[in-house]
């Protein structure tokens, strides 16, 4: 099938790429130039494992295009794909400006039939915006419906390409079938529904695993207090199969480009319509809390942090990804520098901007480079990488000696054999 995605992202350019993957011929269109000329020479804008491979693989195979021209996408496309960003306005709803002028392009582009549907996570009644806002400018027959994308960052190639389930709401059944056609060679649930439940379905989905995480750090707080070991407190509940194991390690909380927002977006809907949502709220207080907390374990160990050098390893908001956006260790750092310390960070990929983090960052070639001379250090990423450290080589670098492991991610009794003083989430 021919497919146009707008806006290539993290979730369009992985679409893209995937569909293509599948034999659908897809052209990719973004506004920023920059971005499309790039991907145009062989360059990856984003770290995603597979991905630079997938995008040489099918541009070679001529399935993949990239342009920054809706008029070169959209009029041959049986389905043009919204993967714009939502990202939060100032009062925590939605911006829309970036859909609404996709949807305006899309209108102004289709020659026949199509089915727009929209990626991108967005508020309840959107696709009734979108059908508005394309019928006013053109005459041509098209149906919009809800298609909201699961994938994780660090495993989007894979998600996209083995997924739980495709979740399609239409009130059109030409549409639905169009949109199952296109995932036929998925094997995975198709869950077909109307368009309002499929937008909510999204929300409710990262709405519950944040809740989750908050639950399980809620615990892990407590764990500190009474003695007890979150781990294994999370194996033994998680091994109920009506909890599950996943969603349940403890660290500092949940950060990323989707569930702050998307969380925030939920509770600000449901406010505006009188409703409140007293467990979604309760989860987002628990996250800003959890943050907060390790910074003051921290400065307890310290005494303070004014003046003093500490280490951040990780920036990404979790591991295999070079994505920063709301990631806890940003939100870490921009408290240390507001509290007078001195900061080095090191992540294998991800880079900050003094900006996010409210100073200019010295960003170190290696875990032990940010170690050096500092009186702490903290892991902040759950990479690979620093479950591997060399705490010999860490401890020499440093000048003091607390580790705080954020991420739980190192054997206590290794970290304390190295002379250590070792803090971890949920262990006093
Ligand atoms: P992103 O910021 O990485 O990418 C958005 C892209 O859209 C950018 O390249 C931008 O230049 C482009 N764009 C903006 N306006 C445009 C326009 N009018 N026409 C063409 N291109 C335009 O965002 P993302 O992380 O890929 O997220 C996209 C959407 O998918 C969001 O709604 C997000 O909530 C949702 N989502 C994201 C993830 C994720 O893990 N990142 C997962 C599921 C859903």
């Amino acid at each position: 099938m021919k497919v146009a995605i707008i806006g290539t992202g993290y979730v369009g350019l992985v679409s893209g790429a995937c569909l293509a993957e599948l034999g659908h011929q897809v052209t990719c269109v973004d506004v920023d130039a920059e971005k499309i000329a790039g991907l145009n020479r062989g360059v990856i804008p984003i770290y995603e494992p597979g991905l630079e491979e997938l995008v040489k693989r099918n541009m070679g195979y001529s399935r993949l295009r990239f342009t920054t021209s809706y008029g070169e996408a959209i009029p041959e496309a049986e389905v043009v794909s919204i993967a714009v960003g939502t990202p939060s306005a100032e009062d925590g709803s939605v911006d829309m400006s970036y859909v609404k002028s996709a949807a305006e392009e899309i209108g102004k582009n289709i020659s026949g039939y199509t089915v727009i549907a929209t990626k991108s996570t967005v508020p309840v009644g959107t696709s009734e915006m979108i059908t508005a806002i394309v019928k006013a400018q053109t005459d041509c027959d098209f149906d919009v419906v809800s298609n909201p994308e699961t994938l994780r960052e660090g495993h989007a190639v894979f998600d996209f390409l083995h997924p739980s389930r495709v979740i399609i709401g239409s009130s059109s059944p030409r549409a639905s079938d169009v949109m199952v056609h296109l995932f036929a060679y998925l094997d995975c649930p198709k869950v077909v529904t109307d368009p309002r439940s499929a937008e909510l379905t999204k929300y409710a989905a990262n709405a519950f695993l944040a809740t989750k995480i908050s639950f399980i750090n809620e615990i892990a707080h407590l764990c500190e207090e009474v003695g007890a070991n979150v781990d294994a407190v999370a194996k033994g509940i998680g091994l109920d199969p009506r909890i599950g194991k996943d969603f349940l390690r403890a660290g500092l909380g949940w950060g990323g480009s989707c569930f702050p927002k998307d969380v925030l977006a939920l509770s600000k809907l449901a406010a505006s319509l009188d409703y409140p949502l007293p467990i979604v709220n309760a989860a987002i207080k628990t996250n800003a809390h959890t943050r907060e907390r390790v910074v003051r374990r921290l400065e307890k160990a310290l005494g303070s942090c004014a003046g003093r050098r500490i280490a951040v390893l990780g920036l990404a908001f979790k591991d295999n990804t070079d994505d920063t956006r709301e990631s806890a260790a940003v939100a870490i750092i921009r408290d240390l520098h507001q509290k007078g310390a001195v900061v080095r960070a090191y992540d294998p990929v991800a880079k900050v901007t003094a900006e996010q983090v409210g100073h200019a960052l010295h960003h170190a070639a290696s875990p032990y480079g940010a170690a050096e001379g500092a009186e702490a250090t903290v892991i902040a990423t759950e990479w690979d990488e620093f479950r591997n450290l060399d705490l010999a080589r860490l401890k020499n670098a440093m000048q003091g000696s607390v580790l705080l492991d954020g991420r739980n991610l190192l054997k206590p009794e290794e970290a304390l054999r190295h002379g250590f003083t070792y803090i971890r989430v949920g262990r006093k």
